[in-house]
């Protein structure tokens, strides 16, 4: 008996006309993410996308946990496939389902019947298979409303499939339909949860880290690759862009206001950012910030960061308190690494006394003293770019 995994199609399946091409994205993707778990044959039928194992050298629950991972797929299910006879449907289920069965105080099967071919109803083979499942499992009462446990049947075309009740997965829309995009990663809680929800929407993402060396150490950069690779379960290959900060942050430092600084520092953040992001063909920014979380973040603050790039600026943690941002951290398996105690670049030089309600004008005014151009051209002409394999 060997298992498959039935994917369910989540938002894909509202495209329409481009229903296709969000499905065939999804299949490349399922395909790349579980290619190292052995050979797999994918195809889709109705709202499901079918990944079933070929030969014997396969790691069925690394590939399924994949699964659950890749954006688009709302559902996953361990199936078994069978013969298309309802004695073979019942012996597959009392066999694959037995410890569940075992374990339920209650049940009912739901038949789906896409094979019309098929001489039974589905509510006919769902009372006969449900029938002999009792008979085998006489303490599990039969419940249609609510049940325990839930023993699916679908007769499909080329097989009959038994499964268990879905799993939640990943949701969101297939990586690379939603075009792509520049994420500010800091090694902080925040910037990794907000690059998983923008990839979720289907974006694929390039990760920017603004280091600072000697300040920030080797260690602190190390982490941003960790998380980075943490993010590869859910995003898939990802490019780190390493901008050296240092000089930049120098020059505020020796030329700027001490209160203006981390207005300052952010808006060559956000100008470098929308530099790559060009080059890069992308067509946003994304970054972790929260209304209100810190000096840097109140509205007049991320105005003055706006006012120094075009590129629109997305801001999914916006409206979220750091407790949910931390649920959601742990939820995507980035937040241990986060918490790490390395210093980042922000935490640098960081006035004793930032102010909170800047002004555009006076921001720029200061800044003027600076070679805002040179310093941006030069930092990010010494990038570095790391490729993050997947984990
Ligand atoms: P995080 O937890 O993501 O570090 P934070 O609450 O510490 O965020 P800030 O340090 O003000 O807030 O940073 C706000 C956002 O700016 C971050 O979420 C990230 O998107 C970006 N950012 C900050 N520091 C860096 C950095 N060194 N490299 C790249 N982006 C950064
Ligand atoms: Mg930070």
């Amino acid at each position: 008996m060997h298992e498959i995994i039935l994917c369910k199609l989540g938002e894909v399946v509202l495209k329409g006309l481009n229903r296709r091409s969000f499905e065939m994205k999804l299949m490349s993707n399922l395909r790349r993410r579980t290619a190292k778990f052995g050979k797999f044959k994918i195809y889709s039928r109705q709202s499901t996308i079918y990944v079933e194992p070929v030969g014997d050298d396969y790691d069925f629950e690394s590939a399924y946990a994949a699964c659950k991972q890749v954006f688009g797929i709302i559902a996953t299910a361990r199936a078994v496939p069978c013969e298309k006879t309802k004695e073979a449907i019942l012996e597959t289920a009392k066999q694959y389902l037995g410890d569940a069965m075992g374990a339920a105080k209650s049940f009912k099967v739901e038949s789906k019947r896409a094979d019309k071919s098929f001489p039974m109803g589905s509510i006919q083979l769902s009372q006969w298979v449900g029938g002999y499942l009792h008979e085998a499992f006489p303490h599990v009462k039969v419940d249609v409303h609510n049940p325990e446990l839930t023993v699916y049947v679908e007769v499909r075309e080329d097989a009959a499939y038994v499964h268990a009740p879905a799993e939640p997965a990943a949701g969101g829309l297939p990586i690379g339909m939603g075009g792509h995009a520049v994420s500010l990663l800091s090694g902080g809680i925040d910037s990794p949860v907000s690059s998983f929800m923008i990839a979720k929407r289907g974006v694929q993402l390039e990760m920017l880290h603004f280091a600072s060396p000697p300040y920030t150490s080797e260690m602190a950069r190390e982490k941003v690759l960790q998380l980075a690779r943490e993010l590869t379960s859910w995003c898939g290959r990802l490019t780190v862009h390493i901008v050296p900060f240092t000089e930049i942050q120098e020059a505020i430092r020796r030329d700027c206001d001490e209160e203006y600084f981390t207005l300052i520092m952010r808006r060559f953040m956000m100008r470098i950012a929308d530099k790559l992001a060009r080059e890069l063909a992308c067509r946003a920014v994304v970054t972790g910030e929260s209304l209100g979380q810190v000096a840097s973040q109140t509205l007049q603050a991320l105005a003055v960061s706006d006012d120094a790039i075009t590129m629109p600026v997305l801001r999914p943690l916006i409206g979220m308190d750091k407790e949910e941002i931390v649920r959601l951290s742990r939820y995507v398996g980035t937040f241990d690494t986060s918490i790490l105690p390395y210093e980042d670049c922000c935490t640098v030089f960081t006035p004793r006394h930032p102010k909170t309600r800047p002004e555009v004008e006076e921001v720029r005014a200061i800044e003027s003293v600076l070679d805002v151009e040179g310093l941006c051209a030069q930092a990010l002409a010494r990038r570095e770019m790391v490729k993050i394999k997947p984990l």
